[in-house]
């Protein structure tokens, strides 16, 4: 780890990098901690931010987990990443790795900091504000301003399951062409959330993507692999790393309208589909059994389309979303 007054080197012409007020060269592989406050214990809390440059001038990409702290698939690709040695093969560009955001959510078990905000609602942030303003204040002014592109890694909520998707910024051109060089199955156009990091990133003209895969607190191997290739194919588009394998194109399905189906009855849930298939109008999606043997609801799909995303939780209430249809959808050519 980097410490500020340890770290002096001269300001260079040479294609130095800042972040966060360090300086990162052409070449250098190295950590910088982000000092985001202290626990009540007085433990000081650091964002590690793992950076790797290679010596040859080009793009800067932000791959970056735990915004939500329960979000843990995000994590772990961000953290598997770094692991795989792969950025340290970069000849091209730099990498800016940080694997958790959110330190006090993680900790606790929880998407957002301890005083119930939530990061990704607090963008930009403040220097002098809350806890979750604080956190978003260091990543847009210490990191962002360097980045060319990001990629911002998410699960659905608990119990929650997301089919790995990419969540682009409707009628954002650049964002676009990340999600079809990334790979994951589904591409849903969503509008800006107020006080996103997406909304923040198209300010400052970085095209950021989110993908989303599995649910919070819970690993899932296959979205995991996913988020992986899509990270190794946004490097080998970009030539940050030598090509030895091609990028890995697949189908990809453009989802422009999603809706929930919900939950027409009270009781134990079970699904007979499952996200990442393709359902008909009208077909039985699983039932909802009451608790006396005297009622059985069948759940049927009320549009043609796919299921990006279901729920895990096997009781039930009224109105409760249980799978997520994506009905206004394109089949993407290569
Ligand atoms: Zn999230």
């Amino acid at each position: 780890m980097q410490d500020k007054e340890a770290t002096n080197i001269p300001p260079d012409e040479t294609n130095a990098l800042t972040i966060a007020g360090y300086e990162v060269l052409p070449g250098d592989k190295t950590i910088i901690g982000l000092n985001v406050g202290s626990l009540p214990s007085d433990t000081k809390i650091y964002i590690n931010v793992f950076v790797f440059r290679g010596e040859e001038p080009g793009p800067v990409m932000l791959v970056l987990g735990g915004i939500h702290g329960d979000e843990i698939n995000g994590i772990e690709i961000v953290r598997r990443s770094i692991e795989s040695g792969v950025y340290k093969q970069i000849t091209k560009g730099t990498v800016i790795a940080i694997p958790l955001l959110n330190v006090f959510g993680f900790i606790n078990f929880s998407r957002d900091v301890h005083d119930g905000k939530d990061v990704n609602r607090s963008f930009p942030g403040n220097s002098k504000g809350s806890l979750a303003s604080r956190v978003a204040h260091a990543l847009t002014n210490g990191v962002l301003p360097v980045v060319d592109f990001g990629i911002d890694f998410h699960t659905g909520g608990r119990g929650r399951f997301n089919y790995p998707q990419l969540r682009c910024t409707t009628g954002s051109e650049e964002s676009f062409k990340l999600a079809r060089i990334f790979g994951a199955p589904y591409i849903v156009e969503k509008p800006v959330i107020n006080k996103s990091l997406r909304e923040v990133s198209g300010k400052m003209d970085i095209p950021m993507i989110v993908y989303e895969s599995g649910e919070s607190q819970r690993l899932d191997g296959h979205g995991i692999n996913f988020g992986f290739d899509g990270i190794l194919n946004v490097m080998r588009a970009h030539g940050m790393i030598d090509p030895v394998d091609p990028v890995k194109r697949q189908e990809q399905v453009l989802i422009r309208k999603s809706a929930w189906i919900r939950a027409s009855a009270s009781g134990i849930f079970t699904w007979t589909k499952k996200s990442g298939e393709f359902v008909q109008k009208g077909e039985p999606l699983g039932t909802i059994k009451d608790l006396f043997v005297a009622r059985e609801e069948v759940i049927s799909s009320k549009r043609s389309g796919y299921i990006i995303g279901h729920t895990n939780t096997p009781v039930v209430s009224h109105g409760d979303a249980l799978f997520h249809i994506g009905y206004d959808f394109e089949i993407l050519e290569e």
